[in-house]
């Protein structure tokens, strides 16, 4: 494809974010089986179902434009999705596993909030707003998907890495799905408290209550791109 013009441009990064969202929409199944987590499963769930909507969405301007959505692979999409499967495939800790799968999770949801950021802007200088309208949409899911991933990880579930022991070893194909981190609860109270100080101060520089306030920033203006 020949790319003369911005609506060319347009077009090609509208099919490397239908082909990235296809993709997804065959791994979030598998990041939710694999995680230990309840909530972080259901997240994993939620989010394939709204991502079958921005499919949708993507179908509906690809109509508009009188374009074919395929003949696209996003290898960005390939890449972060094969980092999940080779996280998936090591022998891990329940726990740790769950606060790897986040990350891999992040990494996505910023990919695709750079991506839809950028469409969305051609599709405003294009004059194009009713497809600006629904790009916004899908951004601002993203950045929800991104923010609740935060929460999870920020809340309970980097903290109950933290304490693992490796009790819980197994590789995500064969583990039983675990109670260990509520065992682990009951057990560390001490420890916990320790390891909760101690990421209060140090952040993963993303958001959420706590952290410093410079680091919480930087976030929210990746997010509102
Ligand atoms: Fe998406
Ligand atoms: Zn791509
Ligand atoms: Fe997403």
């Amino acid at each position: 494809m020949e790319l003369e013009t911005l609506r060319d441009l347009y077009i090609d990064e509208l099919k490397d974010l239908y082909s990235a969202e296809k993709q997804l929409t065959k791994a979030l199944p598998r990041m939710a089986r694999a995680a230990n987590d309840p909530r972080l499963a259901k997240a994993f769930n939620n989010h394939l179902r709204e991502t079958e909507r921005q499919v949708k969405r993507l179908e509906r301007i690809f109509k508009d434009l009188e374009e074919r959505p395929g003949g696209k692979k996003c290898v960005g999409m390939e890449g972060l999705i094969e980092e999940g499967k080779e996280l998936m495939a090591e022998k891990s800790d329940a726990d740790v596993l769950d606060a790897g799968l986040i990350s891999k999770a992040r990494h996505v949801e910023h990919y695709e909030i750079a991506g839809y950021g950028t469409v969305r802007t051609y599709a405003m200088i294009l004059g194009e707003t009713r497809h600006a309208e629904l790009l916004q949409e899908t951004l601002d899911e993203e950045g929800a998907a991104n923010k609740l991933l935060t929460q999870l990880a920020e809340g309970s579930i980097n903290i109950e890495a933290a304490m693992a022991d490796g009790e819980d070893m197994a590789t995500s194909r064969t583990r039983a799905g675990g109670k260990s981190a509520a065992a682990k609860r009951g057990s560390s109270r001490g420890r916990e408290r320790e390891v909760s100080r101690r990421t209060s101060v140090e952040g993963d520089g993303a958001g959420g209550s706590r952290g410093g306030g410079r680091s919480t920033k930087r976030e929210t203006e990746l997010t509102a791109l």
